[in-house]
């Protein structure tokens, strides 16, 4: 499975950052996960040298521009340049700063052009009887899917974050049943903007409180590829516990 650890910017202790990154070299090394960090900014320069170990970072934005006058941007030629190979693109709380989904689509087409992997991050805000925040997570989806050339698509990888369940306790994360039915769903969206076969190789992750306390069942009967983790990827303690739960 892959795992995906969202710092955020929780991480503000260069120690704490490598500490992080010698566990998770060490996981990724297992061959158990696929592991992809998602650093603050200034820590990918830090951490992600270009070399041979299993571990893969991500950026956790990246500027709609190519490069030029644009003060305070990070592009995605620069990202690569770090050996950075992923970064994340339509996070709710970029969302939440006024983000459109024009932009997400935009930073996506960036991500690609530099040779990234977006991990294209749709959500609902909340849920309501009449499943109309379907719409919302179809309109988050078709806009960057669309405007991405169909050769690339298919290496989107898509997360799905509830924004009800960020940043929150395991308790209040999606049920796995729910979370099997959405998953389902995003992949019929997919494919029908995707060649079928390619669609059904796409991952689709999860993520919104994903703990030790309920990473296993999700996974087992969730139906996805893996997760998007927040604050229990942002620290050591509770990311080795987080492993360990995963592999019981
Ligand atoms: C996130 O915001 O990407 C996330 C998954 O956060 P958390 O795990 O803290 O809910």
């Amino acid at each position: 499975m892959l795992i995906v650890g969202n710092w955020k910017a929780y991480v503000d202790d260069a120690k704490q950052a490598k500490e992080l990154v010698v566990l998770a070299r060490r996981v990724a090394a297992s061959g158990k996960h696929r592991v992809i960090v998602a650093p603050p900014a200034p820590y990918l320069g830090l951490l992600s040298k270009k070399g041979k170990s299993k571990l893969s970072f991500a950026a956790q934005d990246v500027s709609s521009a190519a490069g030029g006058a644009r003060t305070g941007e990070t592009t995605a030629a620069m990202l690569a340049d770090f050996g950075v190979s992923y970064v994340i693109v339509g996070h709710s709380e970029r969302r939440r700063e006024g983000e459109t989904d024009t932009l997400v689509a935009t930073k996506a087409g960036q991500a690609f052009a530099a040779g990234l992997i977006p991990i294209l991050c749709i959500g609902e805000k909340a849920r309501d009887i009449d499943a109309q925040y379907l719409k919302e997570l179809r309109a988050q989806l078709n806009a960057v899917i669309t405007a991405v050339p169909q050769k690339h698509r298919a290496k989107i990888i898509v997360a799905y974050e509830p924004v009800w369940a960020i940043g929150k306790s395991a308790l209040d994360a999606i049920q796995p049943g729910d979370l099997a039915e959405m998953v389902l769903y995003i992949r019929k969206a997919l494919s029908e903007h995707v060649p079928a076969k390619e669609a059904a190789k796409m991952k689709v992750i999860y993520g919104g409180s994903v703990e030790p306390a309920n990473i296993a069942s999700l996974a087992k009967e969730g139906l996805v590829d893996g997760f998007l983790v927040g604050h229990a990827s942002a620290e050591v303690k509770s990311f080795a516990a987080l492993i360990k739960a995963f592999a019981a």
